[in-house]
């Protein structure tokens, strides 16, 4: 029987020097046509005789690039049961999230912690329940041949010594178990000097996540500590040890950006740009959402994606690599199957913007590990059918956005059940970066 064809409706267009640029957003596959064929091959979709040559159909077809798929596939339905599957039959990495702490010594305005009873740091006895708990969980679920272990807060720096013992600890039950281990760390950046460092890179450093909000003024506007302490300087002085030095090979340095800040960004990028270590910096931009500041303050959509995009062009020039594609999901540690926040008290939560809101606990270190991680709220992947019913091709990218904006968004649970939906965003970020990198 004669196979026919059509576009893939994941594909993004983009109108580029050399013809037309086609990405399908679910293989990653970028193509370039001239106009001329983009029609013949549009027209003869519709004539039902496709005129491309076979080697031009196998390279569009191939399910490596799904440029074309089969005319009779669902391709929405098939995305959901593989990501489904994926999630629940192909899941081989436990990640902990471990927070030695809550408290921290910055005080930045949007801080989704703030207004939380930041409590005590972890103890050592809780410490060690955890290490009890993990190793039953492991015992449980053979298929995991991974251990990522994030450090995380407030600012897990405060608690040096327990990071320490966490360290060595979940390091020590992985080599056991004959895991893949490795660690990362998301600070505020003060406390890392070179003992922490070398602490850490004892353990399989794979990455470090700093945050900066803009040029030294801006940044300490909003990045402070107690009494407006100025914070920039000291952060800066980490970034310049990291990138000097071989405890670590690349420094992710995440920049959030919103209404307020975004024209200033640029400078930030040209004075990071200074140091001359464009290859051992790896940049994002963290886009402040309206569930984590005021609406007012985050701006609209298209007018922040402008600022954003303003601000890779700058990176581009630069020498920064810049990222290809912005993903609002589908993936993220809350969904993924083993995977979980553990925080100073042994409660267990799936979301790390979630931290010390005993709303969302879901489970303790102190009961015993059965069954997987399971916080039903992050299970719901219904919420996705409106996006089908609406043919978004930027399902791949978003998989119906981020499920806790969803929730705050609809002041509760329910939200769970629902999109957070940023289509503009995703629109104008996707299409903005295709065109930064090949236009
Ligand atoms: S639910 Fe949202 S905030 Fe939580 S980890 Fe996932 S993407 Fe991040
Ligand atoms: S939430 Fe919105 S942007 Fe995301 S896949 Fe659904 S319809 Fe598309």
């Amino acid at each position: 029987m004669k196979r026919t064809y059509r576009w893939s409706d994941f594909n993004l267009r983009l109108e580029v020097k050399d013809g037309i640029l086609l990405k399908n957003g679910l293989t990653g596959a970028v193509v370039v046509v001239d106009a001329e064929t983009e029609k013949s091959i549009s027209d003869s979709i519709t004539n039902g005789i496709l005129e491309i040559g076979e080697e031009r159909l196998r390279e569009f077809a191939d399910p490596d690039t799904a440029i074309l798929v089969s005319s009779d596939s669902d391709e929405y339905v098939a995305w959901r049961k593989r990501l489904i599957f994926k999630r629940n039959e192909e899941a081989h990495i436990f990640t902990i999230h471990f927070l030695p702490t809550i408290q921290c010594q910055l005080r930045c305005d949007y801080c989704i912690q703030k207004g939380i009873d930041r409590g005590r740091g972890m103890e050592q006895g809780v410490l060690e329940r955890s290490l009890v708990w993990a190793r039953e969980y492991l015992e449980d679920h053979s298929e995991i041949d991974s251990f990522r272990f994030v450090l995380f807060g407030g600012e897990p720096l405060l608690q040096k010594k327990l990071m320490e013992c966490s360290l060595n600890g979940f390091h020590e039950l992985a080599r056991e178990k004959e895991l893949q281990f490795w660690t990362e760390i998301v600070t505020n950046g003060e406390f890392l000097d070179e003992s922490a460092a070398g602490m850490l890179s004892e353990h399989e450093w794979r990455r470090v996540q700093v945050t900066l909000d803009g040029p030294k003024d801006v940044h300490d506007a909003r990045r402070h500590g107690e009494n407006g302490r100025p914070t920039f300087e000291n952060i800066m002085r980490t970034v310049r040890m990291l990138v000097t030095t071989d405890y670590i090979r690349k420094v992710d340095i995440r920049i959030s950006l919103d209404v307020e800040n975004g024209d200033r960004i640029p400078e930030l990028i040209r004075e990071l740009a200074e140091l001359g270590a464009q290859d051992r910096i790896n940049l994002s931009i963290g886009l402040i959402t309206p569930t984590f500041a005021s609406p007012e303050r985050v701006g609209l959509e298209r007018v922040i994606a402008e600022k954003a995009l303003a601000a890779w062009k700058v990176a581009k020039d630069c020498g920064f690599t810049i990222p290809e594609e912005f993903l609002t999901g589908p993936w993220c540690v809350a969904i993924a199957k083993h995977s979980v926040v553990l925080q100073p008290d042994g409660t267990l939560q799936k979301c790390f913007c979630t931290a010390g809101r005993k709303e969302f606990d879901f489970g303790s270190v102190f009961d015993p590990a059965d069954g997987y991680l399971k916080d039903s709220r992050f299970e719901h992947w219904q919420r996705t059918d409106e996006c089908i019913a609406r043919k978004c091709k930027f399902l791949p990218f978003c998989g119906g956005g981020c499920i806790y904006s969803a929730m705050v968004e609809h002041g509760g649970p329910i939200g769970a059940t629902k999109r957070f939906c940023q289509k503009t965003l995703l629109d104008r970020m996707n299409h903005g970066l295709l065109a930064l990198t090949y236009g």
